[in-house]
């Protein structure tokens, strides 16, 4: 990593444009076992680490670098699926930024409304978001507050939405500046059940601001539909680098992954990494 990557991992810069929220609460009895959630097998534990500890890292090579063709389809209105749309460069500095700031306080954790099938690490940039409390001031692994949106996702995140809107019909899908990043990672039997992203302002509900969702390692079933209904729901495979858009009309959409395939993830983002097994996912939206 050179000098001034390195930098930007450890000083976010934040968009002026952008609220970023600074919350802070106490340390509780059960923030604090949440904390360190991964053991290490000598009866301590440790932060939970997106890569493996002992893979030596390869820097991406000029023949790796070039990450197929960006394509889309449109799913429905306000809604699109940009495949192929972030550079491995870029897949390679998300992973890192998360990994910086995942082993951070405020960093992964185990949300604790866990069941068999939800078994993700789980932490948040900008604002708190915890699958239990939902957003909440004093939710993050240990109290401490939630890292600023590093300003690669935003622009990331934004420049996406401008991308989705060349693609859609006019006023189809708002703009969006996003103040929360919700940052999840599942391994091989990771599954997110049905459900619809309720837990916005209702501003922010009513107007249809899009939910921008990032995939990052291996690739996962998505399904949605507006049903309940899972046999009349529609699926689509989201591949490291793909992102997935859904605003305006589409913003209440169900949706949910049903699977995670295996061994899916590119391998000059693994080998430049060392990413673990699973997929990493992140979510950007304003509340
Ligand atoms: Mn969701």
């Amino acid at each position: 990593m050179n000098h001034s990557s390195f930098c930007r991992l450890i000083r976010p810069m934040v968009p002026s444009t952008c609220r970023v929220g600074r919350q802070q609460g106490p340390l509780t009895g059960i923030l604090k076992k949440q904390y360190h959630s991964f053991a290490n097998g000598l009866g301590e534990k440790q932060p939970f680490s997106l890569i493996w500890p002992w893979m030596k890292t390869e820097p991406l090579c000029e023949s790796s670098t070039s990450t197929p063709r960006p394509t889309y389809e449109i799913l429905g209105p306000g809604m699109i699926h940009l495949k192929n749309y972030v550079s491995l460069k870029d897949q390679v500095d998300i992973v890192n930024i998360c990994q910086k700031w995942g082993m951070e306080s405020g960093g992964f954790y185990k949300p604790s409304c866990q069941n068999g099938a939800d078994n993700r690490q789980h932490m948040c940039f900008g604002r708190n978001w915890d699958p239990e409390t939902r957003y909440d001031n004093i939710y993050t692994s240990d109290g401490s507050e939630p890292p600023p949106i590093p300003y690669e996702l935003t622009s990331l995140a934004e420049t996406a939405i401008q991308d989705a809107q060349a693609h859609l019909e006019e006023d189809e899908l708002p703009s969006m500046c996003p103040d929360t990043c919700s940052v999840s990672f599942y391994p091989l039997d990771g599954r997110l059940g049905l459900h619809q992203d309720l837990d916005e302002n209702s501003d922010a509900l009513q107007k249809g601001l899009p939910v921008v969702s990032i995939s990052i390692g291996y690739m996962a079933e998505f399904l949605y539909g507006h049903t309940r209904d899972e046999q009349k729901l529609n699926k689509v495979w989201l591949q490291s680098g793909d992102v997935i858009i859904f605003g305006g009309k589409s913003r209440l959409v169900y949706h949910g992954v049903s699977q995670i395939c295996p061994y899916s993830a590119p391998q000059p983002l693994v080998s430049a990494t060392a990413l673990r097994a699973g997929r990493l996912s992140l979510t950007l939206r304003t509340i």
